[in-house]
């Protein structure tokens, strides 16, 4: 029987974050379980930062983008001593369960530390949807939000200018943020890693709706890390016939309050964590997958493909 949950967020914050740690808490409390929210990820094992969560405590928290208890990347947790040390503190503080809020380096210290005998539960939090193990993570619908109302802001002004827009958006070797955009606003071309990158190509591509198809604008939604945005929009400005601009967006993706989705799905996997740890059941990952709760190993989530998005791809080429 666990009588004291501890949550901590790691990795890069994301939207929604703040409904899974409320919860997480609310739904142990409602089952006579205390909750102790561990500060700024694991270094908040290490240093001992630990706060009980009461319901005020996560109060007002479900509209408020990033995350209340703070996070950090600590490269030390991968050491075997660090994470024994980690061990002793959550025992001294009682804690005899743990819900890890991150992306699949934080699933890895939550899998490190189930062996060693604290039940771990994963949730996948990041708005770049590169997570195995779940269809959507939590903070993804948010930042595509924020991407589209972007786009459709540059869309109104570079069609006043025969100008191509080139817009980078985050993802980190995910494409998804970059497709559902894409596809949202009605891009006239996508790039991430799933579609490769050939300049030419590209910039052929582009000559020919300027010239053949007589577009008098071009969105082009590409993934952050594929190339440098800047020169490839001097590059369409010198052999396309558009003028190309480049719009990174930034860590503006990464803000804001999270949508209606985004504080469903967070609510969801977080019952769907207490209700395993309540089980008994630890080194699992929480994920939706065809519009379902579930939950896997990690170690299985780790070593499985992502949700391939083949035929959205379709899609995108369908609609253009
Ligand atoms: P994310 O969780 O978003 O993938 P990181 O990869 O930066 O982000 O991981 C977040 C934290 O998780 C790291 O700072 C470290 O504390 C912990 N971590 C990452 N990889 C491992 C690992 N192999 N074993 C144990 N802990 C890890």
């Amino acid at each position: 029987m666990i009588r004291k949950i501890g949550i901590l967020t790691s990795g890069g914050d994301a939207p929604g974050m703040n409904a899974a740690i409320r919860s997480v808490t609310r739904v142990a409390l409602n089952n006579g379980i205390e909750v102790v929210g561990v500060r700024d990820g694991y270094s908040g094992l290490l240093e001992k930062k630990f706060e009980p969560l009461t319901r005020t405590s996560v109060s007002d928290s479900l509209s408020r983008g990033g995350t209340l208890l703070g996070s950090a990347r600590l490269p030390e947790f991968k050491e075997e001593s660090v994470q024994n040390e980690c061990m002793d503190h959550m025992r001294e503080a009682g804690i005899d369960a743990l819900v890890v809020i991150g992306g699949d380096g934080s699933y890895r210290g939550a899998m490190a530390m189930t062996k060693k005998g604290i039940n771990c539960i994963g949730l996948p939090g990041t708005i770049d949807n590169d997570i195995p193990g779940t269809d959507f993570t939590i903070g993804f619908d948010t930042a595509l939000q924020t991407c589209v109302e972007c786009v459709d802001k540059l869309r109104d002004t570079s069609s006043s200018h025969h100008r191509c827009s080139i817009v980078e958006v985050m993802g980190n070797h995910c494409g998804d943020l970059a497709l559902y955009t894409a596809i949202s606003c009605g891009a006239e071309m996508v790039i991430t890693p799933e579609t490769g990158y050939d300049e030419v190509e590209v910039l052929e591509r582009l000559r020919y709706l300027g010239e053949a198809v007589h577009k008098n604008h071009a969105i082009v939604i590409i993934s952050e890390k594929i190339t440098d945005v800047d020169m490839l929009a001097k590059k369409v400005s010198q052999n396309t016939g558009f003028s190309g601009r480049a719009t990174v967006l930034g860590h503006i993706q990464r803000g804001g309050s999270p949508t209606p989705t985004d504080r469903m799905l967070a609510s969801r996997m977080g019952e769907k964590a207490v209700d395993l740890l309540i089980e008994g059941i630890g080194g699992q990952c929480v994920g939706i997958i065809d519009n379902q709760i579930t939950s896997m190993p990690i170690d299985e989530a780790l070593n499985r493909p992502r949700t391939s998005r083949k035929p959205l791809y379709r899609l995108f080429d369908r609609l253009v």
